[in-house]
């Protein structure tokens, strides 16, 4: 599995950022409109056809295209059509998704997961064990959207990005986190002073560094975290690092 590859795929732009010193922001944000009621999806486990859709899709880059797809199938029947069940899909938050991708995977192969990645630094193989039970799970319940105010008085809205955004973001192709900051941010930017979205990249390519900061702060207070890169230490270097979520090993273990 290529590590480092799958992390720049999965890793959310707005995530990177909450491990340092959060921006200054103006003005704390306050939230607006209803909390989103976090669905239950009546998922069914994988079947064969599942199983070939990972191992069709496993080289490729868009690995969130992959996730909602296999989520939609199985809220469908086996082979049946899954239109409707993809926009459900892509409508949920990132951590929403990816709390219903371990669910799938339990109910489909059961709970424990064992896999293999090779240390970056000494390149010896390393076996993980896990048990998915032992994952904190739990998604806070997040608003519909943000508020902000920035530059003194403009009053920015955004809603919260969701699995169908993080799909479109890696489609794009954007090479670069500013770029795909851009892409973002115009996505979910409902809202801005008097101007109403939807908005085009060239809008927040143009705001100033400090605005892009305070929206990406609001947003990142109130997304839900979930995290399923895996803690690993190399039993031969010591060596310890973040393994990030690989999904065809997470499906497709052999
Ligand atoms: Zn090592």
């Amino acid at each position: 599995m290529t590590s480092t590859k799958a992390s720049e795929r999965m890793d959310n732009p707005f995530g990177r950022r909450r491990a340092a010193e959060p921006p200054r922001v103006e003005e704390p944000p306050r939230t607006v409109a209803a909390s989103r009621g976090i669905p239950a999806l009546p998922l069914r486990p994988m079947t064969g056809y599942e199983e070939e859709l990972v191992e069709e899709h496993r080289d490729d880059a868009n690995t969130a295209a992959l996730c909602n797809e296999l989520l939609a199938r199985c809220l469908v029947p086996p082979g049946a059509d899954a239109t409707a069940a993809r926009t459900r899909v892509r409508s949920l938050l990132v951590a929403e998704r990816d709390a219903a991708l371990v669910s799938l995977r339990r109910m489909s192969l059961g709970d424990k997961v064992s896999s293999r990645v090779s240390c970056p630094a000494c390149g010896r193989e390393v076996e993980i064990d896990f048990n998915l039970s032992a994952l904190p799970l739990s998604v806070a319940e997040a608003p519909e959207r943000v508020e902000v105010v920035v530059e003194g008085d403009i009053r920015a809205v955004l809603r919260l990005p969701t699995a169908g955004d993080q799909e479109e973001l890696l489609s794009a192709g954007l090479d670069g986190e500013s770029l795909r900051r851009t892409f973002l941010l115009a996505r979910t930017l409902v809202r801005f002073g008097d101007r109403e979205g939807p908005f085009e990249p060239e809008f927040t390519r143009g705001l100033r560094l400090l605005v892009r900061n305070a929206m990406e702060e609001a947003l990142e207070r109130v997304m839900p975290d979930l995290d399923l890169s895996m803690g690993v230490t190399c039993h031969d270097c010591g060596h310890a690092w973040s393994a990030p979520f690989d999904v065809p090993s997470f499906f497709l273990p052999r």
